[in-house]
């Protein structure tokens, strides 16, 4: 279930305009078929092996939406893609992430 971003109202899948606020969800929906879409290409793209292009589909998806998932997907095509400043850089975030909200 999602919720909109305007009231925090939950919202169905593939509701356009939220219910209680009118506020036009299909920007958001359409942010997040993109999300899907490019984290789909990326995972194709490493069954081919193809890195450099994974690499870029995993970075408009983490661009797009901004989940651990996404992320995690971004930091292992960029260490296959050979991009190890992209990979530290998210691992260094993460790591100071958990500090902060001590699991
Ligand atoms: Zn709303």
């Amino acid at each position: 279930m999602e919720k909109c971003p305007a009231c925090m109202t939950l919202v169905s899948p593939g509701q356009p305009i939220c219910r209680r606020c009118k506020t036009d969800l299909s920007v958001l929906l359409n942010m997040e078929t993109q999300a899907q879409m490019h984290r789909k290409m990326a995972l194709d793209a490493f069954e081919k092996q193809a890195f450099e292009e994974m690499f870029d589909h995993a970075k408009r998806s983490a661009a797009l939406i901004n989940s651990p998932d996404a992320g995690r997907l971004l930091a292992g095509a960029a260490v296959l893609a050979g991009k190890y400043e992209t990979a530290v850089n998210f691992f260094n975030q993460e790591k100071s992430s958990n500090s902060r909200s001590h699991k």
